[in-house]
């Protein structure tokens, strides 16, 4: 057995804990989870069922942990993993996996199969088998401090752009501010305007808040490649800059796996609590609504519908503060089928849009959220993660649909009364 195979086995034995045991062992085999997974859905092809995803993996907690599984091993009738098959299995673990956490909803037995994927992913990459395209975003992230190679210089060109625009500085490095504020790369590369948004928006309601010079990169490369080690050095950055600067709180932004990596990854991965709290860019921005701090003036008429990023909504909790918000400047917010918790991915989460492989396959289920688009017929799609909003305009170029694609955030930044003397 080659020695990369050897420690893809070896890291996929480590992952077989109590829940992924308990997980192989009742599942019925139903199905279930076929119908709620959109790679499936948009292509028909039976091996993306979501528990198929996971055959290589079920086959060495079986030969590892079964008396079964041992005994049939023993005898030559179930074969040992191979190289061949890791490959084979690569696309089905990363090209058609987006974590969206949909058929963990689904399982009439409540296995978490996101959660199994994710484990199943530390396997291929500790074997060798990880996407080109993660792997050299993964690289960037760990010697250049983000996915994109983005570094300080950039944010600095943003804050200048940012005090032209506002009057307004971005405070950077200021010990004892309450929050913490770090973004995405694809917020920063992408959706700039982001920067005047939060800006005048903590003005406007009196935040106390700075950003890091050493620690203002979100994106969790790590989590979407299924490495543990690199995950944890990557929410170490923000925690070191948080504890530095002694905030009370982390602000995560709108960028799903970003939050779920550290909120609720992170001290898991860095093997302590922290002593902060980390609160999603929209969590706050409903919170500052309810205490009557973040008021709005003038309402954007537009008929308009809100597409739920999955870490956020489905994997977060953070269902309605989204829908309090838009209700303050949106009179013709519409909702899509399904929307909320049983909202469809868009097809480019989980480090899928990082991976030019997969770019025809995502594309084409880009079709389930078509058909919600075209069941309401809005002229603006509103979101709250960067990374959905690049893959919901990837998605509308590809099907020639009109539709403007717009963040929360800025959304309600145009619309902020003026500041209260
Ligand atoms: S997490 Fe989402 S994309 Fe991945 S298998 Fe489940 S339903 Fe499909
Ligand atoms: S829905 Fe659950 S029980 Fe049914 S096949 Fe999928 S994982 Fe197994």
């Amino acid at each position: 057995m080659g020695t990369s195979l050897q420690r893809g086995i070896q890291s996929l034995i480590e992952q077989i804990d109590a829940p992924v045991a308990t997980f192989f062992t009742t599942c019925v085999h139903c199905g279930l989870c076929a119908d709620a997974c959109l790679f499936y859905t948009e292509t028909q092809d039976p091996k993306y069922t979501p528990i198929y995803k996971l055959a290589p993996m079920r086959r060495v907690w079986q030969q590892n942990f079964t008396f079964w599984g041992k005994l049939m091993a023993k005898l030559g009738l179930s074969k040992p993993v191979t190289d061949a098959e890791l490959a084979e299995w690569e696309p089905l673990v990363y090209d058609s996996c987006t974590l969206c956490g949909r058929c963990s909803m689904v399982c009439p037995v409540g296995n978490d199969i996101t959660y199994m994927v994710r484990k199943m992913r530390e396997g291929m990459v500790a074997s060798g088998h990880a996407p080109d395209g993660l792997k050299e975003a993964t690289q960037r992230a760990i010697e250049l401090g983000g996915p994109m190679g983005l570094t300080i210089k950039t944010l600095q060109a943003h804050f200048r752009h940012t005090k032209q625009e506002t009057g307004l500085t971005v405070p950077l490095d200021q010990e004892g501010a309450d929050y913490l504020l770090v973004l995405s790369s694809a917020e920063i590369a992408d959706f700039s305007e982001i920067f005047s948004a939060v800006t005048r928006i903590f003005h406007h309601t009196g935040v106390s808040w700075t950003m890091a010079s050493d620690g203002f990169e979100a994106t969790n490369s790590g989590i979407q490649i299924g490495s543990s080690d690199l995950a944890a050095e990557l929410v170490n950055r923000i925690v070191k800059a948080a504890e530095r600067l002694k905030v009370k709180y982390v602000i995560s932004p709108e960028c799903g796996h970003a939050y779920t990596a550290l909120r609720w990854e992170g001290p898991n991965l860095i093997g302590r609590p922290y002593p902060f709290k980390v609160v999603h860019i929209i969590e706050l921005l409903d919170q500052l609504r309810a205490a009557g701090r973040l008021r709005t003036e003038g309402m954007d008429e537009t008929r308009m519908t809100f597409h739920d990023p999955c870490q956020m909504v489905r994997r977060g909790g953070v269902i309605n503060q989204p829908r309090n918000l838009l209700n303050m400047v949106a009179p013709n917010f519409v909702e899509m089928p399904e929307a909320g918790m049983q909202n469809w991915c868009c097809g480019g989460g989980g480090g899928v849009s990082a991976n030019a492989r997969a770019d025809e396959l995502r594309l084409k289920v880009f079709s389930k959220k078509k058909a919600q688009l075209d069941a309401v017929n809005v002229k603006t799609l509103v979101t709250s993660c960067s990374n959905c909003r690049n893959m919901l305009l990837d998605g509308l170029e590809h099907n020639h649909m009109p539709q403007e694609v717009v963040g929360l955030t800025e959304l309600i930044a145009a619309h902020l009364a003026p500041v209260e003397k």
